[in-house]
């Protein structure tokens, strides 16, 4: 839909609850693409079911391959719970496996994390993107003081898209706490995956995530070796830009 205005629906929306600005999302688009990370943002397959039908909404997820056990099988009750299909993508086999023959299978602790997202993350997600009008995440203001404070319900997305195939970004979360979210997960019985129970907020690779103590913020839970202020694995590149 090539003539979506997202600063229009952002003056239009903004104040609108998460189901109401991905109501107004399907009405644009006629479809929603949902990115689920196998963390609480399964929130927004809840919602968008809600406010489509089930044919018009498609769910991907980034299979690492280096995924907590426990991640693995929430997808799969995910899967089973909303009776959906997930498009689980993986990464390019020869990509991961000249990286790991050359650095090994922890290079992301010594060189920094760009390079495996890159190849595990990246790639595959700008594959999964291609021709695609829109694409719904569930990125909220408050998870990253350094690169999501100005986020905003509807972003034209550059980095994934073309000027000949625009792309269109669609936050509903963007205003949510985390504590809102976690009310949503208790009032409706949404699954989560169980690793939240045991101190982990947000959840990434097992290699790369870790548990927070109280009152560290949830994104000292990811890439805890290197700088605080720019932590993105690169689906979210153009926040770094803001
Ligand atoms: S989060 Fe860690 S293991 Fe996962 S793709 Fe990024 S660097 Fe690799």
């Amino acid at each position: 839909m090539s003539n979506f205005d997202p600063n229009r629906f952002v003056l239009e929306h903004d104040q609108d609850t998460p189901k109401e600005i991905l109501r107004a999302a399907y009405q644009a688009f006629g479809e929603l693409t949902v990115s689920f990370s196998g963390a609480e943002d399964v929130v927004l397959i809840d919602l968008a079911l809600k406010v489509a039908p089930k044919e018009a909404v498609q769910v991907f997820a980034l299979d690492t391959g280096r995924l907590h056990p426990e991640t693995y099988a929430f997808i799969e009750r995910v899967r089973e719970h909303y009776a959906i299909e997930i498009d689980v993508r993986s990464p390019d086999a020869d990509a991961v496996q000249a990286m790991v023959r050359e650095k090994g299978l922890f290079s992301f602790y010594r060189d920094g994390h760009q390079e495996c997202c890159g190849i595990r993350k990246v790639a595959p997600l700008r594959k999964r993107l291609t021709g695609l009008p829109v694409w719904v995440t569930g990125q909220r203001r408050d998870q990253s003081p350094g690169t999501r404070s100005s986020l905003q319900i509807a972003e034209h997305d550059t980095a994934f898209g073309s000027e000949a195939s625009p792309l269109y970004k669609i936050n509903p979360l963007t205003h949510w706490s985390s504590e809102d979210v976690w009310t949503y997960i208790r009032m409706f019985d949404v699954p989560y995956n169980p690793l939240h129970e045991r101190g982990f907020v947000s959840i990434g690779c097992e290699p790369c995530t870790r548990p927070i103590l109280p009152h560290q913020h949830e994104r000292e839970g990811r890439w805890w070796w290197e700088d605080q202020g720019g932590k993105e694995c690169g689906l979210h590149s153009t926040n770094l830009g803001r």
